[in-house]
């Protein structure tokens, strides 16, 4: 039997078309994407289409769309064996990331992709991409899904989504996954790496959809001023910020500095340590100008891209933890997101 795929369109450069009156980019709705691949009729899947009533530029992504997104999934997920959602690449990553939290007991294939240059374009990804994403998502075993988990395939290449990162601006290659494995890779055959898919082991499928936006990021730099990083921790209602540090947790020692983050942990806002390294991990406490990490106790976001780590803080903040729970959970890997330092 033909298995059931659905596709969710949501926007981004994959359906766009050129607005000749002033050359920029603009979405156009799905009958108008599908116009452009007849060769989605050849593939043997049955394939159905849904999406945002106004498709997007991925720019105007916000935790309003992901739920609209993750609502979209949870009413379908029973009459579908995957989904495969087209979305812009911009913040392609931040959405997956936040879709791998939201959804637990996932045993199906949610596969994100999009394209680089528009569907219409001769030079177009967009086929490739689509087409192979499909065919990702329709692998069986068993009678089972082979992928049950939410992915990007962009390029040749199916990520774990939440491990992803955009890395190229202009490149057809343009996703990473710097800390683990590729899950796969489409060559002569689609190559899928069992061994480093995710195996869920909650079986009941369910949709959290409690998010919370009141978090900050700071990304630190030499002689960054102090009256612009005091006047970001002081942004009323913050609950969470989370600093993108020098290399393994490092930041400057200025006493100003340190005497902020002691007031703002004491007061009770979570201060999250991520690397600003694109590979590699947080070690707090390695050198001395991570010691005040391990002095107000702030969370370790060890090998976390910034985007999950952004999905994660939003989907922890969203579930009314106690401050004990909050930090056990954001430094659990939860969904594959994130490895300790003893797995490397
Ligand atoms: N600005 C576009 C978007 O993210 C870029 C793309 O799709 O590649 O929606």
């Amino acid at each position: 039997m033909a298995t059931k795929i659905l596709l969710i369109y949501t926007g981004g450069t994959i359906g766009m078309a050129k607005d000749y009156s002033n050359q920029s980019l603009k979405p156009f709705d799905f009958e108008n994407l599908i116009k452009y691949i007849p060769e989605l009729s050849l593939i043997d899947s049955e394939i159905s289409y849904t999406g945002f009533d106004k498709p997007i530029d991925s720019s105007d992504m916000n935790p309003n769309h992901w739920i609209e997104l993750a609502e979209i999934i949870s009413k379908n997920y029973e009459k579908y064996d995957g989904f495969v959602v087209l979305h812009g690449t911009d913040t392609m990553a931040y959405t997956a990331s936040a879709i791998s939290f939201m959804l637990s007991g996932l045993q199906k294939p949610v596969i994100f992709t999009g394209s680089q240059l528009p569907v219409g374009d001769l030079r177009t990804d967009a086929k490739e991409n689509l087409i192979t994403s499909i065919h990702f998502a329709s692998l069986h075993e068993n009678g089972k899904p082979r992928i049950g988990e939410v992915c990007v395939y962009f390029e040749y290449k199916l990520l774990r989504a939440n491990r992803t990162t955009k890395i190229n601006a202009e490149n057809f290659d343009a996703f990473e996954s710097p800390n683990y494995p590729d899950l796969g890779e489409s060559g002569i055959h689609l190559d899928v790496r069992k061994h480093v898919l995710r195996t869920e082991n909650e079986v009941r499928f369910s949709v959290n959809k409690n998010l919370n936006t009141e978090l900050g990021l700071i990304k630190i730099f030499p002689g960054m001023s102090q009256a612009f990083i005091e006047n970001m921790f002081d942004t009323p209602k913050l609950k969470a910020m989370i600093i993108e540090a020098f290399g393994s947790g490092n930041v400057f020692s200025q006493d100003w500095f340190k005497d902020l983050l002691r007031k703002k942990s004491n007061e009770g806002m979570y201060i999250i340590v991520n690397t600003q390294c694109a590979g590699g991990m947080v070690e707090i406490g390695r050198y001395e100008t991570s010691e005040i990490f391990v002095e107000i106790g702030a969370l370790n976001g060890f090998d976390l891209t910034t985007e999950a780590s952004v999905a994660k803080t939003i989907f922890l903040l969203g579930q009314n933890l106690t401050p004990e729970e909050f930090r056990n959970q954001y430094e659990s890997d939860l969904r594959g997101e994130l490895t300790h330092l003893t797995e490397y």
